[in-house]
């Protein structure tokens, strides 16, 4: 407790100079001392644009709008995967998958990663985590850094053997761990919780399924019937982790995925007034994200993610709702690596501790833009790479073992392509892209040792066929 003491009256110090400097600027981006409660809040499979704040469908999501009403809203954020353990590895560290060997779900977060968790515990914040994702379960090292981890996964997905933990269920048990994690009022809370339902299978509540069903059957492509597919890839057809009741229609799976969103919305709403009562708004920080999106025919692939770099799979929420930060909006372009920078920067002190992203609130930094990497590592049956700079982004695809083709969008716009008619832009992010992987492609993998029951679960999954091949894409 001596060290707490020690923290605490630093904390004083600290917050009485900045009390002095506030005029000169403080609140930008130095320690914040009155800050009880930071909440990452990730949702999985949560593409951006199916929110208010991105132009979403009305009133799908107003829970989400009304939080988003007070956040600062990065409007071009992205993930650097499009499956989740190697994108949530990077939402942790701040690091590229593949500087940290996690290529795939069976990869494993490697113990000595420095995490968010890590960096607060090691400031005398009490830590918790809630996930509801199985992939991110504590063998994923996922778990490193938090006091409390939470993975209990007590319901079941209904059209695969796999265990899950539905929305209302999520935000009673973040609720519960907030208890732990801020037992008294002097306390300071790292809390972090992921949310899995958009994720397929598609299996909301019927009554808000079919309200979903309405709209969608409204769309001049409602009828548009797809194949089965015998797979968990989804270009093409329908993958099979996706499929119930032998539904093949493209307005059945839509009207799923939207209505899990409004299920998850209102859970997330429950989750934040059961955070305000016990922590004022002006002692809580939230960010909220997503780890990947989802393709909703896009690209013709139809309800899964993981294979492709398109904006419907990468593009994803990114908001900071912080004390003393002015709501608005920022084009810039951001990732799920700058998340741990920028919350160091804000609520820790200043660290020399490396990372890859860039801490988006540093004075200037709206003026500056980051450059994202891009890749489905084991994702993808095709290797993708990519590159984001500016306005725009360039995905390469491995044609044969040693050359890809390469094709130059508008960042936001995957249909235009724009290879041909500016090939120097084209060049320029081809090289760019090349030094990336020069760069960060190093660290060699670790897996997660499988027992028999995981080795059949992933089976069942299609993580894995027998000849031990790493599948994608959750
Ligand atoms: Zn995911």
């Amino acid at each position: 407790m001596q060290g707490g003491r020690t923290r605490s009256l630093a904390r004083l110090a600290l917050a009485a100079a900045c009390g002095a400097l506030v005029l000169l600027g403080c609140q930008g981006g130095s320690s914040d001392d009155s800050t009880r409660l930071v909440l990452l809040l990730s949702v999985d499979t949560l593409r951006a644009d199916r929110l208010g704040a991105h132009g979403g469908p009305a009133g799908l999501t107003p829970e989400l709008d009304a939080l988003a009403a007070r956040s600062l809203v990065f409007t071009a954020a992205y993930a650097p995967a499009s499956h989740t353990l190697p994108s949530v590895a990077a939402l942790l560290t701040g690091r590229y998958p593949q500087e940290l060997g996690v290529t795939g779900n069976l990869s494993k977060l490697p113990e000595e990663s420095v995490t968010l968790a890590r960096r607060f515990r090691e400031a005398g914040w009490n830590t918790a985590a809630v996930v509801s994702n199985w992939v991110l379960r504590r063998a994923s090292g996922a778990a490193a850094g938090f006091d409390r981890f939470d993975d209990a996964l007590p319901q079941h997905e209904a059209a695969r053997p796999m265990p899950e933990r539905t929305a209302q269920e999520t935000t009673a048990a973040a609720l519960a761990a907030l208890s732990q994690c801020l037992p008294t009022a002097t306390e300071r809370c790292f809390l972090w919780v992921h949310y899995q339902d958009p994720h397929g299978p598609y299996t909301p509540p019927p009554a808000l399924r079919a309200q979903r069903l309405a709209i969608e059957r409204e769309r001049p492509d409602a009828e548009h019937r797809l194949p089965l597919l015998p797979g968990s890839f989804g270009t093409g057809g329908i993958p099979d982790y996706q499929v119930i009741d032998g539904h093949d229609d493209v307005a059945f799976y839509r009207a799923g995925y939207d209505a899990e969103i409004a299920y998850l919305d209102d859970a997330v709403g429950a989750l934040l007034r059961g955070l305000e009562a016990r922590v004022p708004r002006a002692a809580a920080a939230v960010v909220f994200t997503s780890d990947h999106g989802e393709s909703l025919g896009e690209q013709d692939v139809w309800f899964g993610h993981g294979e492709r770099l398109g904006e419907a799979q990468v593009h994803v929420p990114l908001w900071f709702t912080l004390p003393g930060l002015a709501p608005g909006r920022r084009d810039d372009v951001a990732s799920l690596l700058d998340v741990r920078p920028t919350l160091e920067a804000r609520f820790l002190d200043a660290s020399d501790v490396p990372h890859t992203g860039r801490a988006l609130l540093a004075p200037g930094a709206g003026e500056a833009s980051s450059t994202v990497y891009l890749a489905t590592l084991q994702g993808s049956r095709q290797p993708r790479v990519g590159v984001i700079e500016g306005d725009f982004k360039y995905v390469a695809t491995l044609r044969d073992e040693r050359n890809w083709d390469g094709r130059l969008t508008r960042r936001g716009d995957d249909a235009i392509d724009l290879t041909a008619p500016a090939p120097q832009i084209a060049a320029r992010l081809r090289a760019r892209l090349e030094a990336l992987i020069r760069t960060h492609d190093a660290a060699p993998g670790v897996e997660i040792e499988l027992d028999a029951d995981d080795r059949e679960r992933m089976r069942a999954l299609g993580y894995l066929d027998d000849g031990a091949e790493p599948r994608p894409g959750r």
